[in-house]
This record gives C-alpha cells, structure tokens and sequence, in this order.
C-alpha cells in the first residue's frame, strides 16, 4: 500500500468528489498538503536535484485531465486512453515514462474520471464494431486503484457497455477489491512478469513474482479474460535460462483451464538515454541493463536491440510459447 508523504492539489481538484476525498484523507492522516496552479508545472519540484527520484516518487500530486482523447493503437489495444493517472510510485530502472516524465514520473492521480469516460461513452455510442481500449498505458492502475478505487469504478462501467472492452497490464498484486465485481468479462487484465533476478534488481517496488501469479490465477477464477505480458524482455547473459524456468514456472503455476485461454505479448526492453543518465545521478552502483554491445540508437533518445541479438531470442518465445501454451494465442512481438 502507497502512503503518500506529502500531496501537491492543483486548485480545483477538489472540487471533484474524488479529489475532496483523497484531500480529507490524506489531511486527517496529518500529510503535507500543498496548493499549486498546474499539476504539470510545479516550480518547486522542479527545482529538485535529480538525484531526488526516490523522494519525488513518495509524493501524489493531485489534478484535472484537461486533454481527454482516444488515440488510435494497434498492439495491445484499438485505442489508448490516458486515463485516471499517470507515473507510478514504483521504480523500475528500465521504466518508460522517465523518457516522458524523467524525475517527475511521480504519481499523478486525475480526479475527473466522469469527464475523462465521456470519450468512452461517446465511441460505444458511434460504433458497430468491438473495440479494445487500453487505459492502463501511462501508469499502473492496479497501484492507483489502492488509493483512489478508480479501476474498480472503470471495470463497473466497461461492464454496462457492448462494443468497448477495456484492458490494462500490471506489475502489482492488489487484485482483491476486484474479483467479486460483475465486470461481465467486458475488462482484459494482463499480468506482466519478468525472471526472479530481473524482478528483483530491476522492477523495484513492484510485486514479487510469486504474488504475481497468484493474481493471475485468483483474477482467472474471477472469470476475467487473463493475459501475461513478458515485458520487459531484458537480454542478459543467462537469458535463456532465465526465460526458460520464467516460462517453467508458469507452465507449472498456471491452472489447465487458463492456459488454455491465455493470450500472451512479448515487449523487447527499450532503453533510454534518460534512463541511463538519471541513474548514473541517482544510484551510480546499479548495473543498468542498457548493453551497447547488443543495443543501438532507436528513435530519438532510445536504444534497442540490434536485429542480430532480437531476432534469435523472439524465435526462442515464439517456440517456447507455442511448446507450452499450445493453445495459447500470442497477440503480440514488439
Ligand atoms: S510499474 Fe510500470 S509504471 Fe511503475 S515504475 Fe515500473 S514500469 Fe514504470
């Protein structure tokens, strides 16, 4: 559980339920609370070192979702919607919103979720077709969810509608508070694991492994559609036999009748020139999985892996997966 040390309220949030809430909450529990203009421009968090990652990631910044629009997808989902916050307390060394964010990948919690679900309402109302929308593409709603019941909220309504379904994929565990919803199967939920030495030394502040997959079979017997993300895939020496007792467990954890419904993606880790500077400045002694031998320039500010190091290991998952899971769809390599 998230226990904030101190909240920056864009003035207004309050005035949505959700904010009068979390504000009342967090001031009886005696936390700090701070008034600013714009939840995306705060001069004084700004002013902190970089090397302040861990304190900026202790703090929950409280503001309204001004642009709201479903944005056109074609891997996971048919559409992303950034939905009810942003950032994530956890630390993961390889995390993509510190390309975007960098130190200010903090938490940032929307109160205005009516507003932000009317772009649902309106695309269910003007389609005939089924439609994925994936909500969980800028934060980890598992973890907001402990703090704000806004997935709870999202998964009641997803319920009520025909064509849209939504989807979001989590690091967390906390799935108890959703498994005696009536989501009518309308929420896709993929649980993202990584091997045990790449959890731990990377993934920091995320679920262990094993709660992982205990969430994955609790939310099957829940009767949602259940997903494993391998995101994302780092390529280290020893991968194969890391990946190869990663896919052995869940061979081995994952009951008959999920396994046979699984549906799996596989995500290559990128790597930022963000990434690599900021923990050069917040924890010089952490091995950052950026590797120039196997990596390149991709894009701007970002590496991957070379062909000659991807190539081999997408075809080590697609036999593998296809070994195990046979009846497994793998929707997605990228
Ligand atoms: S759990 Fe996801 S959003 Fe949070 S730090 Fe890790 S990669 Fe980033």
């Amino acid at each position: 559980m998230f226990e904030p040390q101190a909240l920056y309220v864009e003035r207004g949030a309050e005035r949505y339920p959700l904010g009068e809430t979390l504000v009342r909450r967090y001031l009886g529990r005696g936390v700090p609370v701070h008034w600013v203009d714009d939840h995306n421009r705060i001069p004084e968090l700004r002013a902190w070192p970089d090397r302040t990652l861990p304190q900026k990631k202790r703090l929950l910044i409280l503001g309204v979702r001004k642009t709201i629009r479903l944005v056109p997808n074609r891997l996971s989902a048919d559409y992303i919607l950034p939905f009810t916050s942003s950032g994530c307390p956890a630390m993961c060394v390889y995390c993509y919103l510190l390309c975007t964010f960098f130190t200010n990948s903090y938490l940032r919690v929307f109160v205005n979720r009516d507003e932000i679900w009317r772009a649902v309402d309106r695309k269910e109302a003007h389609t005939d077709r089924d439609i994925v929308v994936e909500i969980g593409s800028n934060s980890d709603l598992v973890l907001e969810d402990t703090l704000t019941g806004s997935l709870q909220w999202a998964i009641d309504r997803f319920s009520g509608l025909r064509r849209l379904q939504g989807t979001l994929a989590t690091k967390f565990a906390a799935v108890e508070p959703l498994l005696a919803l009536d989501h009518r199967r309308r929420t896709r939920l993929r649980v993202s694991v990584n091997p045990e030495p790449i959890v731990r030394r990377l993934e920091v502040g995320t679920a262990p492994l094993d709660r992982r997959l205990e969430a994955a079979r609790m939310l099957h017997q829940a009767g949602y559609p259940v997903g494993v993300n391998l995101a994302p895939v780092v390529l280290e020496d020893g991968w194969e036999r890391d990946y190869g007792q990663l896919l052995d467990r869940l061979e081995a954890e994952l009951p008959e009748s999920l396994k046979r419904t699984l549906f799996f993606e596989i995500i290559f880790m990128t790597y930022g020139v963000a990434n690599c500077r900021l923990w050069a400045e917040v924890s010089p002694r952490i091995r950052q999985p950026y590797d120039p031998a196997r990596m390149r320039p991709k894009g701007r500010g970002k590496y991957a892996y070379r062909p000659e190091v991807r190539g081999p290991a997408e075809a080590f998952f697609r036999r593998e997966l296809k070994r195990r899971f046979p009846q497994a769809i793998l929707t997605y390599v990228c």
